[in-house]
């Protein structure tokens, strides 16, 4: 079954205000088995909104309104709804008696007003609002439903886990949804798509999605079944297609970053490390400690920006730099070599580059990073070429110091 979800309120329309209801609302629905198929955001228009609520009732199962059930003449939902329907508004004596109450309890007067809450649709179910003075409602018309929820977070949650969750649940089939995700690193997001797109492309079910960020990218896997193991035997399918395909550019098969699997591996193998860094000026260090528990494997490090610092921190020799410049291989080998015996680390990442945008030379142009790495048995050095802003170049250069500690921990993939 698909849901559609309209959020009510023409404050979603302005830049102050997010419609955050259909977020906690899709999560929920999702949680059932139930996709979101789309989400509107109408203004308080009533013409506008049932026209919105006719669409919507014609091509989903599942339609979920939030919002304009206040008593003011802005509040448009019942009305609209009503209107899409083509069904009548019925006045409910005990509804309009509990509001009254809910004033006196408060030492305040009903205003006339109140009483637009007190009208239900037309063989509607009302949804009692313990928060509030707008119940919701609930329509239900031959195994579809449509609810009418209240717009702020603190009554609809309530009344949506309180009355509609039920309803829901006896609704629908029986149907789980299950993901698989994976995690690439400095892969560009059109070679991944080329290289799985033979294999997703023949499956609606999971439905594949790949999200994109610098360096990193995340493919997602989504099936829905009616049972857990119909659902798990076809992502393990589809999955174990691309893990062929992708090998050990998978760093991930979850949503951890390059930071915790490296993280996680030296943890594994008592093992540390240690960095050196220059054109990435501590991100490295930055997003190595950003994971919990970091300080179990994670020593130090040492932030040479310039020739002279490098010399006094970690002992590259000035000649080297003189003969080879900053960004060459042999200074990043010595800036590992130098971390790695100044602080007894297992492991010491370098990295030294060009962030531009200004600096560039011939042999050296602006993106270019070289990354070392010194480990008990050699030390190695990647040179690239990066495209991009400086903080482009900057954050893909520490994600691949990350990713050659990655590879170099991880040789083959855990799965
Ligand atoms: P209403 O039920 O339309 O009178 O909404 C009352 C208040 O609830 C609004 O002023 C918002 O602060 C909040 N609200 C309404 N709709 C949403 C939504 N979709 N997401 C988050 N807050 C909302
Ligand atoms: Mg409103």
């Amino acid at each position: 079954m698909n849901a559609e979800i309209i959020a009510v309120g023409s404050e979603l329309l302005t830049p102050q205000r997010i419609d955050t209801n259909s977020l906690w609302l899709t999560d929920q629905l999702n949680a059932l088995g139930v996709e979101v198929t789309s989400k509107t955001i109408v203004g308080d228009h009533r013409e506008r909104l049932a026209e919105t609520v006719r669409a919507a009732c014609a091509r989903s199962d599942i339609v979920i309104l939030t919002g304009g059930l206040g008593p003011t003449e802005d509040d448009v939902t019942r009305d609209a709804v009503a209107a899409a329907l083509g069904r009548t508004q019925v006045f409910h004596q005990d509804i309009c008696d509990g509001i009254e109450q809910r004033f006196r309890r408060f030492n305040r007067a009903m205003a006339e007003i109140n009483k637009r809450q007190a009208f239900v649709i037309e063989g509607a179910e009302v949804l009692p609002n313990p928060n509030g003075t707008a119940p919701g409602q609930w329509i239900e018309d031959g195994g579809r439903a449509a609810m009418l929820l209240p717009g702020p977070p603190n009554e609809m949650k309530p009344l949506f886990t309180g009355e509609c969750l039920p309803r829901l649940q006896a609704l629908l089939p029986p149907q789980v949804i299950r993901t698989q995700s994976y995690r690439i690193a400095l892969m560009p997001e059109s070679e991944v798509d080329q290289r799985i797109a033979p294999v997703y492309t023949k499956y609606t079910n999971p439905v594949t999605t790949i999200l994109a960020a610098a360096g990193d990218i995340q493919i997602h896997l989504r099936a829905r079944c009616s049972s857990e193991a119909e659902a798990e035997s076809l992502l393990a399918e589809v999955g174990s297609q691309i893990e062929t395909i992708l090998g050990a550019w998978i760093y991930a098969k979850n949503a951890d970053p390059l930071e915790a699997v490296v993280g996680h591996a030296l943890r594994a193998r008592a093992q540390t490390l240690s960095v050196a860094e220059s054109c990435t000026g501590g991100l490295v260090a930055e997003r190595i400690t950003s994971v919990p528990g970091a300080s179990d494997y994670f020593l130090g490090g040492f932030l040479t920006y310039t020739d002279r610092i490098k010399t006094e921190l970690v002992g590259v020799p000035e000649l080297l730099l003189r003969e080879h410049t900053a960004v060459s291989e042999p200074v990043a080998e010595a800036m590992a070599r130098g971390a790695r015996e100044r602080t007894g680390s297992t492991y010491a990442l370098s990295v030294t580059g060009v962030a531009g945008p200004d600096g560039g030379a011939e042999a050296t142009p602006v993106g270019t990073v070289i990354v070392g790495l010194a480990g008990p048995e050699a030390c190695r050095t990647r040179r690239t070429r990066f495209l991009g802003d400086r903080d482009r170049v900057r954050a893909l250069a520490a994600q691949l110091a990350l990713d050659m500690l990655r590879r170099e921990l991880l040789p083959s993939p855990r799965w």
